[in-house]
Protein backbone atom coordinates (compact mmCIF):
# COMPACT_ATOMS: atom_id res chain seq x y z
CA UNK A 1 0.00 0.00 0.00
CA UNK A 2 1.52 3.39 -0.68
CA UNK A 3 -1.19 5.25 0.51
CA UNK A 4 -2.67 6.76 -2.66
CA UNK A 5 -6.62 5.26 -3.42
CA UNK A 6 -7.04 3.87 -6.47
CA UNK A 7 -9.75 4.92 -8.51
CA UNK A 8 -12.40 2.69 -7.72
CA UNK A 9 -11.86 3.19 -4.03
CA UNK A 10 -12.99 6.55 -2.24
CA UNK A 11 -11.78 7.50 1.86
CA UNK A 12 -14.24 8.10 3.99
CA UNK A 13 -12.57 11.28 6.06
CA UNK A 14 -13.11 12.24 9.76
CA UNK A 15 -12.35 15.30 11.18
CA UNK A 16 -10.19 15.33 14.37
CA UNK A 17 -9.39 17.78 16.31
CA UNK A 18 -6.81 16.11 18.87
CA UNK A 19 -3.33 15.40 17.53
CA UNK A 20 -2.21 11.74 16.51
CA UNK A 21 -1.35 9.31 19.40
CA UNK A 22 -1.45 5.73 18.59
CA UNK A 23 -2.48 2.51 19.93
CA UNK A 24 0.03 0.27 18.47
CA UNK A 25 -1.00 -2.28 20.79
CA UNK A 26 -5.08 -2.48 20.30
CA UNK A 27 -6.89 -3.63 16.84
CA UNK A 28 -8.43 -0.47 16.95
CA UNK A 29 -7.61 3.20 17.34
CA UNK A 30 -9.04 5.40 20.23
CA UNK A 31 -7.39 8.78 21.21
CA UNK A 32 -9.40 9.50 24.01
CA UNK A 33 -12.66 11.38 23.07
CA UNK A 34 -15.93 10.42 24.15
CA UNK A 35 -19.45 11.33 25.25
CA UNK A 36 -20.34 11.29 28.43
CA UNK A 37 -23.71 10.56 28.05
CA UNK A 38 -24.77 6.53 27.42
CA UNK A 39 -27.41 7.23 25.23
CA UNK A 40 -26.80 9.73 21.62
CA UNK A 41 -29.39 10.06 19.68
CA UNK A 42 -29.52 11.11 16.16
CA UNK A 43 -31.91 12.74 13.50
CA UNK A 44 -31.87 12.21 9.70
CA UNK A 45 -32.42 15.16 7.08
CA UNK A 46 -35.36 14.75 5.46
CA UNK A 47 -36.83 13.83 3.50
CA UNK A 48 -35.13 10.27 4.08
CA UNK A 49 -36.88 7.48 2.24
CA UNK A 50 -38.17 4.27 4.61
CA UNK A 51 -34.93 2.61 3.09
CA UNK A 52 -32.54 5.10 4.17
CA UNK A 53 -34.17 5.18 7.30
CA UNK A 54 -33.98 1.55 8.24
CA UNK A 55 -30.18 1.86 6.37
CA UNK A 56 -29.28 3.94 9.63
CA UNK A 57 -31.34 2.00 12.26
CA UNK A 58 -29.64 -0.86 11.73
CA UNK A 59 -26.38 0.38 11.37
CA UNK A 60 -27.41 1.79 14.85
CA UNK A 61 -28.33 -1.28 15.87
CA UNK A 62 -25.57 -2.77 14.79
CA UNK A 63 -23.29 -0.92 17.48
CA UNK A 64 -26.07 -1.15 20.17
CA UNK A 65 -25.88 -5.06 19.81
CA UNK A 66 -21.63 -5.29 20.70
CA UNK A 67 -22.44 -5.87 23.94
CA UNK A 68 -20.91 -1.97 25.43
CA UNK A 69 -22.63 0.95 27.59
CA UNK A 70 -23.66 2.73 24.67
CA UNK A 71 -26.86 3.25 22.58
CA UNK A 72 -27.54 5.01 19.74
CA UNK A 73 -31.07 5.89 19.86
CA UNK A 74 -32.65 6.98 16.58
CA UNK A 75 -35.27 9.83 16.35
CA UNK A 76 -37.66 12.11 14.48
CA UNK A 77 -35.98 13.60 10.88
CA UNK A 78 -35.16 17.14 11.09
CA UNK A 79 -34.43 19.66 8.69
CA UNK A 80 -31.55 21.13 10.51
CA UNK A 81 -28.74 20.75 8.21
CA UNK A 82 -25.84 18.09 8.75
CA UNK A 83 -22.61 19.37 9.42
CA UNK A 84 -23.43 22.44 11.37
CA UNK A 85 -23.47 23.26 14.85
CA UNK A 86 -26.26 23.16 16.19
CA UNK A 87 -26.54 20.86 18.96
CA UNK A 88 -28.02 18.44 17.20
CA UNK A 89 -26.69 15.09 16.25
CA UNK A 90 -27.51 14.76 12.05
CA UNK A 91 -27.18 12.61 9.17
CA UNK A 92 -27.89 13.05 5.97
CA UNK A 93 -26.67 14.70 2.60
CA UNK A 94 -25.26 18.32 1.78
CA UNK A 95 -23.07 20.78 -0.32
CA UNK A 96 -20.87 20.48 2.83
CA UNK A 97 -17.50 23.26 1.80
CA UNK A 98 -15.48 19.78 2.71
CA UNK A 99 -16.54 17.99 -0.59
CA UNK A 100 -14.77 20.84 -2.57
CA UNK A 101 -11.67 20.18 -1.39
CA UNK A 102 -11.83 16.56 -0.66
CA UNK A 103 -14.39 15.12 -3.47
CA UNK A 104 -13.16 11.65 -3.37
CA UNK A 105 -14.81 11.58 -0.07
CA UNK A 106 -18.41 9.94 0.51
CA UNK A 107 -18.86 11.04 3.61
CA UNK A 108 -17.52 12.42 6.42
CA UNK A 109 -18.23 12.83 10.08
CA UNK A 110 -17.49 16.18 12.06
CA UNK A 111 -18.04 16.24 15.98
CA UNK A 112 -17.74 19.18 18.66
CA UNK A 113 -16.35 18.87 21.82
CA UNK A 114 -17.98 20.48 24.80
CA UNK A 115 -15.53 23.47 24.90
CA UNK A 116 -12.41 23.81 22.95
CA UNK A 117 -10.08 21.35 23.98
CA UNK A 118 -12.17 19.22 26.17
CA UNK A 119 -12.19 14.90 25.85
CA UNK A 120 -16.26 15.00 25.71
CA UNK A 121 -18.19 15.06 22.68
CA UNK A 122 -21.49 17.18 22.67
CA UNK A 123 -22.02 16.90 18.95
CA UNK A 124 -21.36 14.41 15.91
CA UNK A 125 -22.91 15.16 12.37
CA UNK A 126 -22.18 12.70 9.56
CA UNK A 127 -22.49 14.46 5.93
CA UNK A 128 -23.19 11.80 2.82
CA UNK A 129 -21.75 13.11 -0.50
CA UNK A 130 -24.18 14.03 -2.98
CA UNK A 131 -22.34 13.63 -5.99
CA UNK A 132 -22.15 9.85 -5.18
CA UNK A 133 -24.19 6.99 -6.01
CA UNK A 134 -25.64 5.55 -2.72
CA UNK A 135 -27.62 2.68 -2.59
CA UNK A 136 -29.56 0.36 0.30
CA UNK A 137 -29.81 -3.04 -1.84
CA UNK A 138 -26.34 -3.57 -2.48
CA UNK A 139 -26.29 -2.05 -5.96
CA UNK A 140 -22.80 -2.77 -7.32
CA UNK A 141 -22.18 0.37 -9.07
CA UNK A 142 -23.24 2.31 -5.64
CA UNK A 143 -21.69 2.66 -2.65
CA UNK A 144 -23.60 0.94 0.32
CA UNK A 145 -25.17 3.00 2.95
CA UNK A 146 -25.79 0.80 5.97
CA UNK A 147 -21.55 -0.14 5.36
CA UNK A 148 -20.99 3.90 5.20
CA UNK A 149 -23.41 4.10 8.64
CA UNK A 150 -21.83 1.93 10.76
CA UNK A 151 -18.22 3.56 9.31
CA UNK A 152 -19.21 6.85 10.43
CA UNK A 153 -21.05 5.34 13.88
CA UNK A 154 -17.95 4.33 14.59
CA UNK A 155 -16.06 8.10 14.40
CA UNK A 156 -19.07 9.09 16.65
CA UNK A 157 -17.89 6.66 19.28
CA UNK A 158 -14.68 8.03 18.46
CA UNK A 159 -13.24 4.91 16.44
CA UNK A 160 -10.27 6.48 14.01
CA UNK A 161 -10.15 5.29 10.61
CA UNK A 162 -7.47 1.91 10.06
CA UNK A 163 -5.35 2.03 7.42
CA UNK A 164 -3.32 -1.70 7.39
CA UNK A 165 -4.12 -3.70 4.31
CA UNK A 166 -4.75 -7.20 6.87
CA UNK A 167 -7.97 -5.22 8.43
CA UNK A 168 -10.16 -4.90 5.22
CA UNK A 169 -13.20 -7.02 7.03
CA UNK A 170 -13.27 -4.23 9.97
CA UNK A 171 -15.81 -1.86 9.66
CA UNK A 172 -13.11 1.09 10.97
CA UNK A 173 -11.01 0.76 7.58
CA UNK A 174 -10.74 3.83 5.92
CA UNK A 175 -11.66 2.87 2.32
CA UNK A 176 -15.09 1.50 0.83
CA UNK A 177 -15.12 0.25 -2.60
CA UNK A 178 -18.53 0.58 -5.07
CA UNK A 179 -20.76 -2.06 -4.12
CA UNK A 180 -19.10 -3.53 -1.21
CA UNK A 181 -20.89 -4.88 1.80
CA UNK A 182 -19.35 -4.22 5.43
CA UNK A 183 -22.22 -4.37 7.65
CA UNK A 184 -20.97 -6.56 10.21
CA UNK A 185 -19.33 -5.95 13.16
CA UNK A 186 -15.91 -7.26 13.51
CA UNK A 187 -14.09 -8.24 16.42
CA UNK A 188 -11.70 -5.36 16.80
CA UNK A 189 -14.21 -2.90 16.50
CA UNK A 190 -16.48 -4.42 18.98
CA UNK A 191 -13.81 -4.68 21.28
CA UNK A 192 -13.06 -0.73 20.78
CA UNK A 193 -16.47 0.25 21.68
CA UNK A 194 -16.31 -2.11 25.31
CA UNK A 195 -13.21 -0.53 25.79
CA UNK A 196 -14.44 3.13 25.51
CA UNK A 197 -17.68 3.18 27.21
CA UNK A 198 -17.35 0.04 29.11
CA UNK A 199 -18.99 -3.58 28.84
CA UNK A 200 -23.18 -3.48 29.51
ZN1 LIG B 1 -13.37 7.02 8.44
Amino acid sequence: MNGTPSKITKVIFFISFLALIDNQCLAFDYKGLHWNNRIVSFYLWNPPSAAVIQAHNKSAATWNNAGANFYFLPESTTSNIPGVRDFKNVIGGANDPYFQENPDAAAFTRCWPTSVGSTIWSECDTVMNMNDPISTSGDPNAYDLESISVHEFGHWLRLGDLYSTGVPGNVMFWSLSLGEIRRILDIDSRNGIIHIYGPR
